[in-house]
């Protein structure tokens, strides 16, 4: 636990050093879960959301992309659910007087069994070395079973009292458990209390005519409400998705662990508009669609789990996250839920506008199903970054911190450095640079020596660093140096281009 603590504090000690992730209003100490993107982190964010645009709206004939307005009418939030259900349930520790999310605390306590899983399986993995089976072990070994059945139980049950709204036995579950404040140690709880996330704010400069607002909780209802709008204008036919990346508003009530839960943050989400009945056919192929997208960045299969729900949200018929194993443990970083004609139709109710498509093939209306793939941005970036940043022992023994971003996403391609400041050598290393700006992000850097300005890059998840000396000036060759194998070698200014571009190809990273 220390080590993975360790681990994320240095995750977020580097997010700030080379200016990728800063606190809010840092120099007021800052605002709590609201967090600033910096220089480098401004571009590996945007570089991931268009890796994401790409792979949604160009990839695909039958998606579109659009951009809805954070403010919305309130009835929206009316229809959508989110005024009457969109809270979390609440306990208080009386000794700490710290506030947590009740299912947060049960979900915590099975963290805990998962991790002697884990225990039990790294050393039988240790006890038959090669021959290990992890999935055999998992699926016979008594104690692990046990474990996993304790943990199916404790949710299962907490889903249930969940959806009856049955708080009191949300309250006796973590009281039987023995769950203690992390804080006081106490376990003297109150009663678990619902608690509404959306931010209200005011339309109109008169305070007695204002109109009460809402800031947008999830950037859905933007497509569900302009649902006529483009299938018409775009002349859509069903199967066909929206998909829109944006700012989104929680009040988060347990807002810790950096960019993963915040107040303030962004989502891209593609709803996907089907005819009924075959919504279970494409939930499961958006499931398997999405789950590929994040492979092919290269973070490791086993980093990745899917979690099936057995809580339903008011509007879904089947609902599953893609966890990601982040520092403090895998936790969700995409839903892929199958939202059932809620939505649609809880706006026909609420407009009176009919929101339905016209099969010309059957000549009937009908109201769509839905598929909704909704993933956070910030997570994904706390995702991809903590798990590039890597602390590498040497051959000589030294060590080296590079941040081994996908070359596709990370913010500067190519670092450019003259050997020396002198005899030519800067001009010749800005003149690659005027070259390449057109096609790359690039950096120039002429301070301390090579071997510093390498590591320097490294930290900063430059893949390709380029160094211009004076046999540059004989045979317009430089030195290319890559940024993962710390391999070096000499090739024509006039290639560098086309490495850098093969390299970081689209098609090829999407495979
Ligand atoms: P959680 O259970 O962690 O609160 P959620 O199930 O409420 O998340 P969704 O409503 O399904 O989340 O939102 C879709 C995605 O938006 C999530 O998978 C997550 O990546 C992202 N997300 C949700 N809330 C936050 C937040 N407060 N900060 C950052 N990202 C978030």
């Amino acid at each position: 636990m220390a080590k993975q603590e360790d681990l994320f504090k240095k995750v977020i000690s580097h997010a700030k050093e080379y200016g990728y992730v800063f606190q809010s209003s840092e120099i007021y100490d800052g605002l709590s879960a609201v967090y600033d993107y910096a220089q480098n982190g401004v571009a590996l964010k945007k570089n991931i959301r268009n890796y994401w645009w790409k792979a949604m709206v160009q990839l695909h004939e039958n998606i579109v992309g659009i951009d809805t307005a954070i403010f919305m009418h309130p009835t929206t939030w009316k229809a959508s659910g989110h005024v009457d259900a969109f809270s979390d349930p609440l306990i208080d520790n009386k000794d700490s007087k710290k506030r947590y999310r009740a299912d947060v605390l049960i979900e915590d306590y099975c963290a805990k069994i998962e991790k002697k899983i884990e225990k039990e399986v790294a050393k039988a993995a240790k006890r038959f070395g090669d021959t290990f089976n992890k999935e055999e072990f998992i699926s016979t070994n008594g104690r692990v079973l046990g474990y996993q059945e304790k943990i199916n139980n404790i949710l299962s049950r907490m889903g249930k009292s969940l959806e009856k709204e049955d708080l009191a036995d949300v309250k006796a579950q973590i009281e039987e458990l023995g769950i203690a404040c992390p804080v006081s140690g106490s376990k003297n709880w109150t009663d678990v209390k619902q608690f509404n996330l959306m931010f209200g704010t005011k339309l109109g400069a008169d305070a007695a005519s204002a109109m009460d607002l809402y800031l947008r909780p999830e950037t859905a209802q933007g497509i569900f409400v302009n649902f006529a709008n483009v299938q018409k204008t775009g002349r859509m036919k069903i199967p066909f998705g929206i998909a829109q990346t944006g700012k989104a508003f929680r009040n988060e009530i347990v807002a810790r662990q950096f960019i993963f839960r915040m107040r303030e943050f962004e989502q891209m989400e593609m709803q996907f508009f089907v005819k009924p009945g075959t919504q279970t056919e494409w939930y499961e192929k958006w499931k398997e669609n999405r789950l590929k997208w994040h492979l092919s960045l290269g973070l490791g299969k086993d980093n990745y789990r899917f979690h099936d729900h057995e809580k339903l949200a008011h509007y879904a018929d089947a609902a599953s996250d893609i966890e990601f194993k982040f520092p403090f443990g895998f936790k969700e970083l995409e839903g892929i839920h199958s939202r059932t004609d809620f939505d649609l139709k809880a706006h026909e109710e609420h407009s009176g506008k009919k929101l339905r498509f016209f099969d010309p093939e059957t000549k009937t209306n009908y109201v769509p199903y839905v598929v909704e793939t909704s993933v956070g941005l910030d997570r994904l970036f706390l995702a991809i970054f903590s798990n590039s940043l890597v602390t590498e022992t040497l051959e000589d023994g030294s060590t080296r911190v590079v941040l081994k971003l996908p070359s596709i996403l990370a913010p500067t391609k190519v670092a450019v450095f003259p050997l020396l400041k002198k005899d030519g050598l800067p001009e010749i290393a800005h003149d690659i640079i005027n070259n390449l700006k057109f096609d790359f992000t690039t950096i120039y850097d002429e301070k301390d020596a090579v071997g510093r300005r390498y590591r320097r890059q490294d930290a900063n998840g430059t893949p390709f660093c380029i160094t211009v000396d004076h046999q540059t000036k004989e045979d317009n060759t430089v030195t290319i140096r890559y940024r993962d194998t710390m391999l070096q070698e000499r090739i024509a200014i006039n290639d560098i281009a086309t490495i850098v571009n093969k390299d970081i190809s689209f098609k090829k990273w999407i495979g």
